[in-house]
Protein backbone atom coordinates (compact mmCIF):
# COMPACT_ATOMS: atom_id res chain seq x y z
CA UNK A 1 0.00 0.00 0.00
CA UNK A 2 1.16 3.71 -0.69
CA UNK A 3 -0.19 6.63 0.94
CA UNK A 4 0.09 10.13 0.26
CA UNK A 5 -0.44 11.92 3.27
CA UNK A 6 -1.05 15.40 3.96
CA UNK A 7 -0.53 17.36 7.42
CA UNK A 8 -1.25 20.53 8.16
CA UNK A 9 -2.39 21.24 11.71
CA UNK A 10 -0.93 24.44 13.01
CA UNK A 11 2.40 25.29 11.81
CA UNK A 12 4.35 22.12 9.38
CA UNK A 13 2.43 22.49 5.75
CA UNK A 14 3.85 19.02 5.14
CA UNK A 15 3.50 15.93 2.56
CA UNK A 16 4.82 12.70 2.68
CA UNK A 17 4.62 9.27 0.95
CA UNK A 18 4.56 5.90 2.68
CA UNK A 19 4.88 2.51 1.11
CA UNK A 20 4.07 -0.34 3.71
CA UNK A 21 6.15 -2.71 2.00
CA UNK A 22 9.16 -0.69 2.39
CA UNK A 23 10.35 1.13 5.29
CA UNK A 24 10.78 4.47 3.49
CA UNK A 25 9.22 7.44 4.44
CA UNK A 26 9.48 10.40 2.04
CA UNK A 27 8.44 13.67 3.85
CA UNK A 28 8.47 17.16 2.33
CA UNK A 29 7.85 19.95 5.08
CA UNK A 30 7.65 23.91 4.93
CA UNK A 31 7.65 25.22 8.47
CA UNK A 32 5.58 28.45 9.26
CA UNK A 33 8.05 30.89 11.00
CA UNK A 34 5.79 34.04 12.64
CA UNK A 35 7.76 37.00 12.32
CA UNK A 36 7.20 37.99 16.36
CA UNK A 37 4.88 36.49 19.11
CA UNK A 38 3.38 32.87 18.69
CA UNK A 39 1.68 31.03 15.62
CA UNK A 40 -0.65 33.41 14.61
CA UNK A 41 -3.90 31.55 12.99
CA UNK A 42 -4.89 33.42 10.25
CA UNK A 43 -0.88 33.86 9.06
CA UNK A 44 -0.45 30.46 9.71
CA UNK A 45 -3.42 29.47 7.73
CA UNK A 46 -2.06 31.78 4.69
CA UNK A 47 1.23 29.70 5.03
CA UNK A 48 -0.67 26.82 4.26
CA UNK A 49 -2.36 27.73 1.34
CA UNK A 50 0.49 29.18 0.04
CA UNK A 51 3.38 25.85 0.88
CA UNK A 52 0.69 22.68 0.77
CA UNK A 53 0.71 22.79 -2.85
CA UNK A 54 4.77 22.80 -3.37
CA UNK A 55 5.17 20.10 -0.84
CA UNK A 56 2.34 17.51 -2.25
CA UNK A 57 3.89 18.26 -5.89
CA UNK A 58 7.25 17.00 -4.44
CA UNK A 59 5.86 14.39 -2.46
CA UNK A 60 3.63 13.11 -5.70
CA UNK A 61 6.94 13.85 -7.69
CA UNK A 62 8.56 10.94 -5.24
CA UNK A 63 5.78 8.58 -5.04
CA UNK A 64 6.15 8.93 -9.44
CA UNK A 65 9.55 8.09 -9.61
CA UNK A 66 9.16 5.17 -6.89
CA UNK A 67 6.35 3.35 -8.87
CA UNK A 68 7.08 0.55 -10.40
CA UNK A 69 3.69 -0.02 -12.43
CA UNK A 70 2.68 2.07 -15.83
CA UNK A 71 3.36 5.77 -15.42
CA UNK A 72 -0.05 6.29 -16.27
CA UNK A 73 -1.21 4.54 -12.80
CA UNK A 74 -2.12 6.32 -9.83
CA UNK A 75 1.41 6.34 -7.91
CA UNK A 76 -0.76 6.06 -4.35
CA UNK A 77 -3.59 4.03 -3.28
CA UNK A 78 -4.88 6.67 -0.89
CA UNK A 79 -5.32 9.93 0.34
CA UNK A 80 -4.49 10.69 3.51
CA UNK A 81 -5.07 13.96 5.69
CA UNK A 82 -4.75 15.66 9.23
CA UNK A 83 -8.85 16.26 10.11
CA UNK A 84 -8.06 17.42 13.96
CA UNK A 85 -7.37 18.31 16.21
CA UNK A 86 -5.55 22.27 15.09
CA UNK A 87 -6.10 25.39 14.16
CA UNK A 88 -9.42 25.69 12.21
CA UNK A 89 -8.02 27.87 9.06
CA UNK A 90 -5.09 25.82 8.47
CA UNK A 91 -6.96 22.61 8.91
CA UNK A 92 -9.74 24.15 6.31
CA UNK A 93 -7.39 24.85 4.18
CA UNK A 94 -5.66 21.02 4.15
CA UNK A 95 -8.83 19.49 4.00
CA UNK A 96 -9.36 21.38 0.98
CA UNK A 97 -6.55 20.30 -0.99
CA UNK A 98 -6.83 16.46 0.62
CA UNK A 99 -10.18 16.46 -0.98
CA UNK A 100 -9.24 17.45 -4.51
CA UNK A 101 -6.43 15.50 -4.22
CA UNK A 102 -8.02 12.18 -3.95
CA UNK A 103 -11.01 13.67 -6.65
CA UNK A 104 -7.92 14.70 -9.46
CA UNK A 105 -6.36 11.17 -8.63
CA UNK A 106 -9.15 9.59 -8.06
CA UNK A 107 -8.37 7.21 -5.18
CA UNK A 108 -10.08 7.25 -1.21
CA UNK A 109 -9.76 9.58 1.00
CA UNK A 110 -8.57 8.96 4.43
CA UNK A 111 -8.96 11.02 7.58
CA UNK A 112 -6.49 10.82 10.28
CA UNK A 113 -6.42 12.36 14.05
CA UNK A 114 -3.76 13.97 14.49
CA UNK A 115 -2.86 13.16 18.13
CA UNK A 116 -3.60 8.86 17.27
CA UNK A 117 -0.87 9.70 14.49
CA UNK A 118 1.77 11.15 16.78
CA UNK A 119 0.70 7.31 19.10
CA UNK A 120 1.12 5.45 15.46
CA UNK A 121 4.20 6.44 14.57
CA UNK A 122 5.63 5.24 17.73
CA UNK A 123 4.31 1.96 17.59
CA UNK A 124 5.37 1.63 14.44
CA UNK A 125 9.42 3.06 14.60
CA UNK A 126 9.41 0.49 17.82
CA UNK A 127 7.27 -2.45 16.79
CA UNK A 128 6.00 -2.25 20.27
CA UNK A 129 2.55 -4.42 20.72
CA UNK A 130 0.40 -2.13 22.79
CA UNK A 131 2.21 0.73 24.79
CA UNK A 132 0.89 4.19 26.37
CA UNK A 133 1.77 6.54 24.89
CA UNK A 134 3.12 10.21 26.04
CA UNK A 135 2.33 13.01 23.89
CA UNK A 136 3.94 16.05 24.70
CA UNK A 137 3.11 18.23 21.76
CA UNK A 138 3.04 22.03 21.31
CA UNK A 139 -1.01 22.78 21.72
CA UNK A 140 -1.23 18.92 23.44
CA UNK A 141 -0.41 17.28 26.89
CA UNK A 142 -1.74 13.45 27.16
CA UNK A 143 -1.63 9.74 28.18
CA UNK A 144 -3.19 7.09 25.61
CA UNK A 145 -3.58 3.72 26.37
CA UNK A 146 -5.48 1.33 24.53
CA UNK A 147 -8.42 -0.45 25.40
CA UNK A 148 -12.00 -1.81 23.73
CA UNK A 149 -11.44 -0.35 20.13
CA UNK A 150 -10.28 3.09 21.63
CA UNK A 151 -7.37 5.10 22.76
CA UNK A 152 -8.48 5.89 26.14
CA UNK A 153 -6.75 9.56 27.61
CA UNK A 154 -5.86 8.39 30.73
CA UNK A 155 -4.59 11.39 31.29
CA UNK A 156 -3.94 15.04 29.82
CA UNK A 157 -3.21 19.00 30.77
CA UNK A 158 -6.20 20.72 32.62
CA UNK A 159 -5.16 23.84 30.92
CA UNK A 160 -2.32 23.95 27.85
CA UNK A 161 -0.22 22.17 26.35
CA UNK A 162 3.47 21.19 27.20
CA UNK A 163 5.00 23.36 24.36
CA UNK A 164 2.67 26.44 24.31
CA UNK A 165 3.24 26.55 28.15
CA UNK A 166 7.27 27.02 27.19
CA UNK A 167 6.45 28.83 23.99
CA UNK A 168 4.60 31.17 26.62
CA UNK A 169 7.92 31.55 29.11
CA UNK A 170 9.94 32.51 25.78
CA UNK A 171 7.63 35.07 24.57
CA UNK A 172 7.65 37.11 28.24
CA UNK A 173 11.73 37.15 28.38
CA UNK A 174 11.59 38.40 24.21
CA UNK A 175 13.02 34.87 22.59
CA UNK A 176 11.96 33.89 18.79
CA UNK A 177 9.23 31.60 18.74
CA UNK A 178 9.56 28.59 18.84
CA UNK A 179 10.86 28.53 22.90
CA UNK A 180 11.47 24.88 23.60
CA UNK A 181 15.30 24.44 21.80
CA UNK A 182 16.09 27.72 23.72
CA UNK A 183 14.80 26.68 27.01
CA UNK A 184 16.67 23.37 26.64
CA UNK A 185 19.82 25.30 25.49
CA UNK A 186 19.50 27.58 28.65
CA UNK A 187 18.84 25.22 31.43
CA UNK A 188 22.32 23.34 30.81
CA UNK A 189 23.93 26.48 33.28
CA UNK A 190 20.96 26.59 35.43
CA UNK A 191 20.04 25.55 38.49
CA UNK A 192 17.13 24.76 40.74
CA UNK A 193 14.71 27.39 42.04
CA UNK A 194 11.36 26.48 43.40
CA UNK A 195 8.30 26.43 41.08
CA UNK A 196 4.80 24.75 41.82
CA UNK A 197 4.25 20.95 40.60
CA UNK A 198 0.71 20.85 39.99
CA UNK A 199 -0.28 17.14 39.25
CA UNK A 200 -3.52 15.74 40.47
CA UNK A 201 -4.80 11.89 39.59
CA UNK A 202 -3.29 11.45 36.04
CA UNK A 203 -3.82 15.05 34.76
CA UNK A 204 -1.56 18.47 35.44
CA UNK A 205 -1.54 21.81 35.12
CA UNK A 206 1.00 24.22 33.41
CA UNK A 207 -0.98 27.82 33.92
CA UNK A 208 0.39 28.00 37.76
CA UNK A 209 3.83 27.26 36.54
CA UNK A 210 4.12 29.76 34.08
CA UNK A 211 2.85 32.66 36.19
CA UNK A 212 5.72 31.76 38.99
CA UNK A 213 8.20 30.81 35.98
CA UNK A 214 7.70 34.45 34.73
CA UNK A 215 7.74 36.17 37.98
CA UNK A 216 10.72 34.52 39.37
CA UNK A 217 12.44 36.55 35.63
CA UNK A 218 11.01 39.81 36.78
CA UNK A 219 12.25 39.58 39.88
CA UNK A 220 15.53 39.22 38.91
CA UNK A 221 16.29 35.49 38.69
CA UNK A 222 18.92 34.19 35.97
CA UNK A 223 17.06 32.97 33.12
CA UNK A 224 19.19 29.52 32.98
CA UNK A 225 17.72 29.06 36.30
CA UNK A 226 14.21 29.40 35.50
CA UNK A 227 14.56 27.35 32.54
CA UNK A 228 16.24 24.86 34.39
CA UNK A 229 13.80 25.00 36.90
CA UNK A 230 10.76 24.95 34.28
CA UNK A 231 12.62 22.13 32.69
CA UNK A 232 12.72 19.41 35.93
CA UNK A 233 9.59 20.20 37.31
CA UNK A 234 7.39 20.11 34.22
CA UNK A 235 9.18 16.97 32.45
CA UNK A 236 8.90 15.55 36.34
CA UNK A 237 4.85 15.67 35.97
CA UNK A 238 5.10 14.05 32.72
CA UNK A 239 7.21 11.45 33.79
CA UNK A 240 5.43 10.55 37.23
CA UNK A 241 1.81 10.86 35.21
CA UNK A 242 3.87 8.65 33.10
CA UNK A 243 5.03 6.12 35.57
CA UNK A 244 1.61 6.54 36.77
CA UNK A 245 -0.04 4.95 33.23
CA UNK A 246 2.06 2.10 33.03
CA UNK A 247 1.61 0.92 36.40
CA UNK A 248 -2.36 1.42 36.18
CA UNK A 249 -2.19 -0.41 32.45
CA UNK A 250 0.19 -3.03 33.23
CA UNK A 251 1.86 -2.31 30.37
CA UNK A 252 5.71 -2.66 29.55
CA UNK A 253 5.92 -0.19 27.01
CA UNK A 254 6.45 3.23 26.89
CA UNK A 255 6.20 5.68 23.43
CA UNK A 256 7.03 8.99 23.53
CA UNK A 257 5.29 11.36 20.54
CA UNK A 258 5.42 14.99 19.78
CA UNK A 259 7.40 17.96 18.92
CA UNK A 260 8.62 18.20 22.65
CA UNK A 261 9.92 14.99 22.93
CA UNK A 262 12.72 15.90 21.05
CA UNK A 263 13.84 17.50 24.45
CA UNK A 264 16.79 14.90 25.86
CA UNK A 265 16.29 16.25 29.18
CA UNK A 266 12.64 14.85 29.25
CA UNK A 267 14.02 11.92 27.30
CA UNK A 268 16.46 11.13 29.91
CA UNK A 269 14.03 11.11 32.71
CA UNK A 270 11.53 9.14 31.03
CA UNK A 271 14.19 6.30 29.93
CA UNK A 272 15.63 6.39 34.12
CA UNK A 273 11.83 5.54 34.72
CA UNK A 274 11.15 3.07 32.39
CA UNK A 275 14.82 0.94 33.18
CA UNK A 276 13.78 1.35 37.38
CA UNK A 277 10.46 -0.39 36.44
CA UNK A 278 11.67 -2.79 33.92
CA UNK A 279 9.50 -1.45 31.07
CA UNK A 280 10.38 -0.72 27.65
CA UNK A 281 10.92 3.12 26.16
CA UNK A 282 11.07 4.49 22.80
CA UNK A 283 11.22 7.61 21.07
CA UNK A 284 10.78 7.78 17.23
CA UNK A 285 13.48 10.24 16.06
CA UNK A 286 13.33 13.79 15.40
CA UNK A 287 11.57 14.10 12.36
CA UNK A 288 8.65 11.38 13.25
CA UNK A 289 8.25 13.90 16.57
CA UNK A 290 7.57 17.31 15.33
CA UNK A 291 4.66 17.79 13.36
CA UNK A 292 4.90 15.44 10.21
CA UNK A 293 3.20 14.12 7.63
CA UNK A 294 5.17 10.78 7.78
CA UNK A 295 3.19 10.05 10.34
CA UNK A 296 -0.10 10.94 8.55
CA UNK A 297 0.74 8.62 5.41
CA UNK A 298 1.92 5.55 8.04
CA UNK A 299 -1.55 5.70 10.22
CA UNK A 300 -3.45 6.61 6.93
CA UNK A 301 -1.95 3.19 5.41
CA UNK A 302 -3.16 1.44 8.25
CA UNK A 303 -6.73 2.57 8.06
CA UNK A 304 -6.87 2.15 3.97
CA UNK A 305 -6.11 -1.30 4.46
CA UNK A 306 -8.73 -1.67 6.91
CA UNK A 307 -11.19 0.06 4.75
CA UNK A 308 -11.33 2.86 7.24
CA UNK A 309 -11.54 5.50 4.30
CA UNK A 310 -13.97 8.61 4.17
CA UNK A 311 -16.90 9.53 2.17
CA UNK A 312 -16.93 13.48 1.37
CA UNK A 313 -19.88 14.20 3.06
CA UNK A 314 -17.77 12.82 6.16
CA UNK A 315 -14.39 14.70 5.47
CA UNK A 316 -15.01 17.50 7.39
CA UNK A 317 -12.55 19.07 9.97
CA UNK A 318 -12.66 19.21 13.64
CA UNK A 319 -10.61 21.61 15.22
CA UNK A 320 -11.69 19.99 18.68
CA UNK A 321 -11.51 16.25 17.38
CA UNK A 322 -10.10 14.09 20.08
CA UNK A 323 -8.25 11.29 19.92
CA UNK A 324 -10.49 8.78 22.52
CA UNK A 325 -13.52 9.60 19.76
CA UNK A 326 -11.75 7.45 17.12
CA UNK A 327 -12.57 3.84 16.24
CA UNK A 328 -9.51 1.90 16.00
CA UNK A 329 -10.24 -0.09 13.04
CA UNK A 330 -6.64 -1.58 11.99
CA UNK A 331 -5.46 -3.49 14.97
CA UNK A 332 -6.95 -6.33 16.09
CA UNK A 333 -8.26 -6.37 19.75
CA UNK A 334 -6.36 -7.33 22.52
CA UNK A 335 -7.00 -9.78 24.99
CA UNK A 336 -8.55 -8.63 28.27
P1 LIG B 1 0.20 19.48 18.25
O1 LIG B 1 0.82 18.20 17.81
O2 LIG B 1 -0.37 19.43 19.61
O3 LIG B 1 -0.76 20.03 17.24
P2 LIG B 1 2.13 21.52 17.53
O4 LIG B 1 1.45 21.56 16.23
O5 LIG B 1 2.25 22.81 18.22
O6 LIG B 1 1.41 20.49 18.44
P3 LIG B 1 4.68 19.98 17.61
O7 LIG B 1 5.52 19.98 16.40
O8 LIG B 1 4.21 18.66 18.12
O9 LIG B 1 3.55 20.99 17.28
O10 LIG B 1 5.46 20.68 18.81
C1 LIG B 1 5.94 21.99 18.72
C2 LIG B 1 6.38 22.38 20.11
O11 LIG B 1 7.57 21.66 20.48
C3 LIG B 1 6.70 23.84 20.27
O12 LIG B 1 5.95 24.34 21.37
C4 LIG B 1 8.19 23.86 20.60
O13 LIG B 1 8.58 24.87 21.50
C5 LIG B 1 8.40 22.51 21.22
N1 LIG B 1 9.77 22.03 21.13
C6 LIG B 1 10.52 21.86 20.02
N2 LIG B 1 11.77 21.45 20.34
C7 LIG B 1 11.81 21.37 21.70
C8 LIG B 1 12.83 21.03 22.66
N3 LIG B 1 14.05 20.69 22.27
N4 LIG B 1 12.49 21.08 23.97
C9 LIG B 1 11.25 21.42 24.38
N5 LIG B 1 10.28 21.76 23.52
C10 LIG B 1 10.54 21.73 22.20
Amino acid sequence: TRVLGIEGTAWAASAAVFDSGTTDVFIETDAYQPESGGIHPREAAEHMHDAVPQVVEQALAHARKTHDGPPEETPVDAVAFSQGPGLGPCLRTVGTAARALSQALDVPLVGVNHMVAHLEIGRHTSGFDSPVCLNASGANAHLLAYRNGRYRVLGETMDTGVGNAIDKFTRHVGWSHPGGPKVEAAAKDGEYVALPYVVKGMDFSFSGIMSAAKQQYDDGTPVEDVCYSLQENIFGMLTEVSERALSLTGSDELVLGGGVGQNARLREMLEAMCTQRGAAFHAPEPRFLRDNAGMIAVLGAKMYEAGDTLALEDSRVDPDFRPDQVPVTWRADEPD
